[in-house]
């Protein structure tokens, strides 16, 4: 049995050919059209047909960046990427590639990809955070994924951590997306720019990265380590929180920023420990995502092969 999985970005959309056991066989990229219905629909749907030129296909499964109702299957909203609030997305591509799809928010295709084939492996109670532009995050609780009453379940990162913080992308102010996630981590560097005239962070040309933040932290510029050790303290914080609320086993990151392992990770690690019961916390492994960058196309994948 073969499998397809998409994994929708803001730019990009991943492809990947699956087999049974959730190995990646074949990957593709196209682009998004974000503001174009017709032209984001005929971009996946160019896409299956062309692995099915080779191969047959038995189900399609579709990571979106948003919350997609249980109820209705409708992508009821998806702020970077306009043209699918409200639209039965599994619908529209089923009617034209004439097999089986079904999607699902694209961090919790993620986590479903860790528990059955990537880092969290055996476990039954885990989550899985990604920080890539936002912060993305999916539940699994006695082993299966989690998804709340409607499907919008485990959207943590948009949970608030400062009542008085920063306008999130969701409308809210203060969500822990705000601080932890690529964007979150420019905007904390430029804000401890202007407190540290002599950082080496002023002297970058081009706009700011998180990239390029961790590039001058590991050159040992202070300011942009304290970028990261802040940074590991809020999701610290975060981790410490889901660990006492739900005794998990094990909290897997990924993600694009997360190329800032050690810097991030200690931090992360330590602050957890500190504000978790010892027992919770000693029963809890917080490690990387071995998936990624292709737990999102993976899940999908298996999400098709399994619901
Ligand atoms: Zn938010």
């Amino acid at each position: 049995m073969r499998y397809i999985g998409l994994d929708i970005g803001g730019t990009t959309t991943k492809a990947g050919l699956i087999n049974e056991t959730g190995q990646l066989l074949e990957s593709r990229k196209v682009p998004t059209a974000t503001d174009d219905l017709s032209s984001f629909v005929s971009n996946l749907t160019a896409v299956v047909r062309d692995f099915q030129k080779s191969t047959r296909v038995d189900g399609v499964g579709v990571g979106v960046p948003g919350l997609r109702s249980s109820k209705t299957h409708i992508i009821e909203t998806s702020p970077n990427i306009r043209c699918l609030n409200n639209v039965n997305l599994e619908g529209l591509v089923a009617d034209q590639v004439h097999i089986r799809v079904v999607s699902e928010n694209d961090a919790n295709a993620g986590a479903y990809a860790e528990f059955l084939c990537g880092a969290g492996t055996g476990t039954r109670h885990m989550a899985y955070l990604t920080l890539g532009t936002g912060l993305g995050s999916g539940l699994i609780l006695n082993g299966s994924l989690f998804i709340g009453a409607s499907g919008y379940g485990g959207e943590f990162g948009h949970t608030t951590i400062n009542p008085n913080g920063r306008v999130c992308s969701c409308g809210n102010r203060g969500c822990l997306e705000t601080i932890v996630s690529g964007t979150g981590i420019v905007r904390t560097a430029q804000e401890k720019m202007k407190e540290a005239p002599g950082s080496r962070l002023h002297e970058v040309e081009g706009p700011l990265t998180s990239e390029i933040i961790y590039e001058v932290a590991v050159r040992g510029d202070e300011t942009a380590q304290a970028v990261f050790v802040e940074t590991g303290e809020y999701l610290g914080i975060a981790c410490a929180n889901l660990i006492n609320l739900l005794n998990l086993e094990m909290i897997v990151i990924g993600g694009g920023v997360l190329a800032s392992g050690d810097l991030l990770l200690r931090s992360t690690k330590y602050t957890a420990a500190s504000r978790s019961f010892a027992s919770s916390y000693r029963d809890c492994q917080i490690v990387q995502s071995k998936l990624w960058p292709d737990a999102g196309v993976i899940g999908a994948a298996m999400l098709a092969r399994d619901r």
